[in-house]
């Protein structure tokens, strides 16, 4: 009884928080709402104190001091037994509960240039893990089933450049040939560069041209999760059926695939029987087949049979186009000077580059259309900006690490073995690996050598740290002033 009660409760309470969301999106419109009010959930209700959590602490005070007085105040009038209102930074995949979102598609049942680029923060740190059948939607996973492929990621909205090309190519021609031509396609990149946007203009593709081409689009979490589920109900012959009936497979983050064992087996199996038939496989990954941790030899080597392609990360063009393209998107006018000023300073990936834009183009319009400066763009931009100087770079480990050996950078990057250089070398690659988000070929690069002599140095570091107390204490060191 108790827990009914329980559940009405939060029920009353998820109903009344969509209808704020509604009364909020109208109120500020719906860019600011799409980027600051949407990504909120609605935690904990006690003694009159409700829990409303933002997935990042930037969003969370931005939050309390642009909205938090109104959200107050329209909760005030739907339920007087609020009696205060809690802000709290929570990103984890806990028990949350998210917009009432059937209020918002009453409000908006259309995507409209303002309102497509919402960031829906849920689905996406899901990954989208809902099953897309398109022939039918028996896949659809009800733990998530709000979270349909995001009508944004097209073919037409992708942006082409040279670091990207190839991958763009070879994803139009799985999506437009009827035979198979390379069998998985292996897309890999580091995060935010595209690879969930092509495989979902894969699907928007085939969905539009070839409707009766069965298609199931889910992540490599999910994959794990459903064939555990089929698992403890006895399930499985049902699970084997579903994923073997697939024209087409597509698994997103293959790296969440979990350590060896009967998940993965089971979809070497899948993967095998799809693969003769003569189905394609889309598999997206952020590392190369030979470079993901914990996968089998054999499934290994299938994933390398097809055709390998990854993105690498932007250049200034790429950034530049990228930039108009989303603000025409956006329908904002983004003046020439601050696309540039952005293209050079927020290089680490796509998705970065367009929360920038995002927020810039949700203070103008809180701003009732104040136009967008550089002055604008560094005020409204500042934690980001500072954050980005502060981040570290390979070149700066290589420079402050030989400083502190006493040798030369040159000497570092040689080929010279000498420990006096082969060790400083070997930590600068290990704190490279510590301290940026660079991937091991990355540093490899960096250092004129391939992803596996940086694994073998971190490894090694890692084993020395250990042992030995005083190279323990100058890495302590020199992470110090790298961090500061
Ligand atoms: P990944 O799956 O590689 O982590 P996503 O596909 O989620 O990256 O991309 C992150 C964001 O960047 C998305 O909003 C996507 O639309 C955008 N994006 C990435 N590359 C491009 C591109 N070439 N053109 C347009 N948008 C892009
Ligand atoms: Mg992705």
């Amino acid at each position: 009884m108790a827990e009914e009660a329980l559940v009405s409760e939060e029920r009353t309470v998820d109903t009344q928080w969509g209808v704020i969301c509604s009364q909020l999106k109208t109120e500020f419109g719906a860019t600011a709402f799409d980027s600051w009010l949407k990504p909120l959930t609605v935690g904990d209700f006690n003694n009159g104190v409700m829990n409303i959590c933002a997935p990042t602490a930037f969003m969370k005070n931005w939050v309390v001091t642009h909205y938090a007085d109104r959200i107050n105040k329209i909760w005030e009038q739907q339920n007087p037994s609020v009696k205060k209102i809690n802000f709290i930074v929570q990103n984890g995949l806990s028990d949350r509960r998210s917009v009432d979102t059937s209020l918002l598609k009453k409000i908006s049942s259309t995507p409209t240039p303002q309102n497509i680029y919402g960031c829906s923060i849920n689905s996406s740190s899901f990954g989208l893990v809902a099953g897309a059948s398109l022939a039918n939607d028996t896949t659809r996973n009800t733990t998530n089933a709000n979270s349909p492929l995001n009508p944004n990621y097209t073919f037409e909205n992708f942006v082409v450049g040279k670091t990207n090309e190839f991958a763009y190519a070879a994803a139009r021609k799985v999506a437009e040939s009827k035979n198979v031509s390379f069998n998985p396609l292996f897309l890999y990149s580091s995060v935010g560069l595209g690879k969930t946007h092509l495989m979902h203009s894969i699907i928007w593709h085939i969905k539009k041209n070839d409707p009766n081409r069965n298609v199931i689009y889910l992540t490599a979490e999910q994959f794990v999760y459903k064939f555990v589920k089929a698992l403890r109900y006895k399930d499985t012959a049902a699970f084997k059926e579903q994923f073997r009936s697939v024209d087409v497979l597509m698994v997103d983050d293959f790296q969440f695939m979990g350590n060896k064992g009967t998940t993965q087996e089971e979809f070497f199996h899948t993967f095998s029987s799809l693969v003769e038939e003569g189905k394609q496989v889309i598999i997206s990954a952020d590392k190369s087949p030979t470079d993901l941790e914990g996968i089998e030899e054999r499934l290994k080597s299938r994933l390398v049979g097809g055709l390998v392609v990854d993105i690498m990360p932007t250049d200034f063009d790429l950034r530049m186009s990228i930039l108009q393209k989303k603000a025409e998107l956006m329908g904002i006018e983004l003046p020439a000077k601050v696309a540039e000023f952005l293209a050079q300073k927020i290089t680490a990936n796509v998705r970065e580059l367009e929360g920038s834009l995002k927020r810039i183009a949700a203070h103008s319009q809180l701003l009732s259309g104040k136009e967008i400066t550089l002055d604008m763009t560094q005020d409204v931009l500042k934690d980001m900006l500072r954050s980005i100087d502060r981040k570290t770079t390979i070149d700066e480990i290589q420079k402050k690490v030989a400083e502190h050996f006493n040798i030369s950078v040159k000497e570092l990057q040689s080929s010279r073995r000498a420990r006096t250089v082969a060790r400083p070398r070997q930590v600068a690659m290990y704190l490279a690996k510590q301290l940026t988000s660079r991937s091991l070929p990355e540093i490899g690069r960096k250092f004129d050598r391939d992803h596996t002599t940086v694994m073998h140095a971190v490894r090694k570091v890692e084993e020395l740290i250990i042992e030995d107390q005083t190279l323990a204490e100058n890495i302590e060191i020199l992470r110090r002033t790298l961090e500061n």
